[in-house]
């Protein structure tokens, strides 16, 4: 984040008190609701422009709410440049080297240069269609926090998985293996996204209750590798089919900390009924 952007966060959430009731430390260290969109491989240069200028007019102050965009790579710049200061920008996937010979990639240092606060990593779909590993993702979030960018890592389970009874299995591997090369002082910098795969794009939500069944399990498993202290800060967003609809119920439970916003990110009416539930 900009200095610039630190001293609005700081301004907005002054006084305020976290969800967990900790109060304010540092203003994105927090678990403050963070509402994020996932653009994908949607929007030219200036739909994307368009999109964020009428987003601008559809959120509402006053809430301590945290919201970003991930644009593709190739609108990151202009968006930057039309974003109002409340809304940070994100990325869609990063290589984990510095740089180097690696055609077609973009690294972490480049995104920080270009002024991403945030990079989704080990999205279902680079997981599903680009064949990424537990270890290679590992690999990318550590990248992403030694750049000083926060990853969001996405972790779930597909339908499959999901009837065989083996949903908290592939959680804990892709959370374990995710995080494995993270230090302890890195920790609650990080952001994770339970995703579950069969409701991605499909309208299909996972309940309230099964949602916040796997937050707790990934607050458990957070708790095991960085102590239960870190484990209370790091936000847990959920992604899946989220609407302005299931949103406020979604939200209102205890370890639901935001959203991660696909289809619905792609309308200004939709994102901001989300952002401002
Ligand atoms: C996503 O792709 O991260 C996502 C959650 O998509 P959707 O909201 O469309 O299900």
């Amino acid at each position: 984040m900009t200095d610039e952007k630190n001293a609005v966060f700081r301004k907005i959430f002054k006084g305020r008190q976290s969800r967990t009731g900790a109060g304010l430390t540092v203003g994105i260290r927090m678990r403050h609701p963070l509402i994020v969109g996932n653009w994908k491989m949607h929007n030219t240069v200036s739909e994307s422009v368009s999109l964020v200028n009428r987003l601008k007019g559809l959120l509402s102050d006053g809430n301590c709410r945290e919201i970003a965009v991930c644009p593709p790579f190739t609108a990151l710049e202009s968006v930057k440049h039309a974003l109002p200061k409340r809304i940070l920008l994100g990325a869609q996937n990063m290589h984990y080297e510095t740089s180097g010979a690696f055609t077609g990639e973009i690294s972490a240092g480049m995104l920080k240069d270009m002024g991403c606060t945030f990079v989704i990593l080990g999205h279902s779909e680079r997981r599903q269609i680009f064949g990424e590993s537990v270890s290679l993702v590992g690999k990318k979030v550590s990248a992403a926090l030694d750049a000083n960018l926060t990853p969001i890592l996405c972790v779930g389970e597909t339908d499959e998985e999901r009837s065989s009874d083996k949903t908290f299995k592939v959680i804990e591997e892709q959370l374990r293996g995710g995080l494995s090369g993270v230090e302890g002082t890195q920790a609650a910098g990080i952001v994770v996204a339970y995703e579950p795969v069969w409701a991605i794009g499909t309208g299909r939500t996972a309940s309230p209750d099964d949602a916040q069944e796997s937050h707790v399990f990934i607050r458990n498993i957070l708790a095991d590798l960085f102590g239960a202290d870190t484990a209370k800060n790091v936000r847990i967003l959920y992604g899946g089919s989220v609407k302005p609809e299931n949103a406020k119920e979604l939200m209102s439970q205890k370890d639901i900390d935001g959203a991660l916003v696909g289809g619905a990110a792609l309308k200004a009416e939709s994102f901001a009924a989300i952002a401002n539930y």
